[in-house]
Order: C-alpha cells, then sequence, then structure tokens
C-alpha cells in the first residue's frame, strides 16, 4: 500500500510542523487551519478511519485519547478545546489515516457545520 500524506510526515518525507510525538502518535498542525491552534494527532500505526479500528487498538485508541488533552493544555487552551474525528469522506474525512482534530482559540459552536 502507498503511504498516506499523515505517514509521509511522520516519516519526514515531507514537511511539518510537528509538537508531539512519542512512541505512538505525532501530532503537526494542521496546514489549513481551522482555528488559531488546530493540530491533527495521528497514531503511527497507519489505521486508515476510526470504524477500521479493531479491538486490537482499543490501548492505542484510549492513549490517543488521554494525549489530545495534553497537547492543547501545552499549546495553552487546557480548559476549552474540541476533538473532532472525521469518518468516511460524506463526513469531511479527506485523509484516510485516522486523526484527530484538536481545535481552540476562538469561540466553537455547536452544533459544528
Ligand atoms: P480530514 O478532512 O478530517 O481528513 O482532515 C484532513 C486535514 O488534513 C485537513 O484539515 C487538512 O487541512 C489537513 N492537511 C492536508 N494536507 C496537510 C499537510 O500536508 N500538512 C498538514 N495538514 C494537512
Amino acid at each position: 500500500m502507498a503511504k498516506t500524506l499523515f505517514e509521509k510526515i511522520i516519516d519526514r518525507e515531507i514537511p511539518g510542523t510537528i509538537v508531539y510525538e512519542d512512541a505512538q502518535c505525532v501530532a503537526f498542525r494542521d496546514i489549513n487551519p481551522a482555528a488559531p491552534v488546530h493540530i491533527l494527532l495521528v497514531p503511527r500505526k497507519p489505521i486508515p478511519r476510526l470504524d477500521s479500528a479493531s479491538a486490537e487498538d482499543q490501548a492505542l485508541l484510549g492513549h490517543l485519547m488521554l494525549t489530545a488533552p495534553k497537547i492543547a493544555a501545552a499549546q495553552g487552551y487546557g480548559d476549552a478545546f474540541r476533538i473532532v474525528i472525521n469518518n468516511g469522506a460524506g463526513a469531511g474525512q479527506s485523509v484516510f489515516h485516522l486523526h484527530l482534530h484538536i481545535l481552540a482559540g476562538r469561540p466553537l459552536k455547536w452544533p459544528p457545520g
């Protein structure tokens, strides 16, 4: 399988502004930010989308959920941030490597568009 865009960023084959990384995941700034803080948190494992994750990914998914608030806090927005996962093209997913959008730094309305 060809590498996704995000695998290429993880592997430093194309540039990305990486703000956090550990053994399981990497976080970098979105190239087209929808908020003053817009970071993408991606597992190193190339899971295409949330609904293709399996039971063996349970700990990894938990790690992502526990890491996202720490990244928001490190950006100065630990008390007010939004996590978004688009699952499938119909929901707005355009890169098929699971990623959490971390959005902060402006009022975030509900429901999202
Ligand atoms: P999705 O629409 O939920 O799949 O989110 C994909 C995100 O990747 C979008 O917010 C894009 O702006 C972002 N994106 C696309 N290409 C790049 C890149 O090269 N670097 C960082 N973010 C990117």
